[in-house]
């Protein structure tokens, strides 16, 4: 073989096999924090496989590898507490009750509620409406697309329903989900802060632009690392969509009476 079609082969070789490591860059990797039987570890590590399977085919690929810390809690359901913590990696911690099926951690919401957090940056107590609400309308299209429901916005609408009333006010749609954050209403804030998201969904759909999650899937690859704050991500948005939605939507949600933002978008 000549000299030349060697190196070229060598070259070849060589661009595979990065490529090879990149693509087997772990998306996660488990650190169980309390004893569990190996039984109980291989349900567990079944489930978070196919929870950051789920998440990632939707929002990612992620620029980074989400740290899953696992502890046993007793409780009524598969995962009693769950919360993400950002200091020094993008960590997730569950506080899981292993009595469980796998299937009944497959179906329930946790997982995927906790992962869609890692999509944005950590954007501060104030904008907690804004994280809650992303991650509780995308825990619902990662199941969709999951084939364990049939219609995400069918079941966003309906848990939005009960708390619906506590809207129909002066304050705004964000002052109003951030005062019912505050008084531990969880349900009541995080429902009222998905709203921006559907109404974000149908505006990108009505400007025939890419569906939410195809943005937030190109805001992995562009600004994820960099933004650190929400008006950085509201901008990047902006961009990366080529309008200016989101900016006009924070706006409104801001600014508008949550009653009058209702009645706008026929919430
Ligand atoms: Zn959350």
């Amino acid at each position: 073989m000549p000299k030349l079609s060697v190196l070229l082969l060598i070259l070849v070789l060589l661009g595979s096999a990065s490529q090879i490591s990149l693509a087997a860059t772990a998306p996660y990797q488990l650190h169980w924090q309390h004893e569990f039987s190996s039984t109980e570890q291989v349900k567990l590590s079944q489930w978070l496989a196919f929870s950051s399977q789920a998440t990632l085919k939707v929002l990612g690929p992620y620029p980074f590898a989400m740290q899953l810390y696992v502890y046993r809690r007793a409780g009524n359901e598969p995962v009693p507490w769950a919360n993400t913590w950002r200091e020094h990696s993008q960590q997730v911690h569950f506080y899981v009750a292993p009595q469980f099926s796998k299937h009944e951690f497959v179906a329930d919401w946790t997982g995927y509620h906790e992962m869609a957090h890692l999509a944005l940056p950590y954007l501060g107590q104030k904008n907690a409406w804004f994280a809650e609400g992303f991650a509780s309308y995308m825990q619902y299209q990662i199941m969709q697309q999951a084939g364990l429901i049939d219609s995400a916005a069918r079941v966003i609408n309906a848990k939005f329903a009960p708390q619906r009333k506590h809207y129909l006010q002066q304050l705004s749609m964000a002052d109003s989900a951030a005062q019912l954050l505050s008084q531990r209403r969880f349900a009541a804030g995080y429902w009222g802060g998905a709203q921006f998201f559907v109404v974000a969904e149908r505006l990108l759909q009505q400007q025939g632009k890419a569906p939410l999650n195809l943005q937030i899937q190109r805001y992995q690859q562009c600004c994820r690392l960099q933004d650190t704050d929400l008006a950085q991500l509201i901008q990047s948005l902006d961009n990366l969509s080529d309008s200016t939605l989101f900016r006009q939507l924070l706006q409104e949600f801001n600014q508008l009476p949550a009653e009058a933002f209702l009645q706008l978008y026929q919430l």
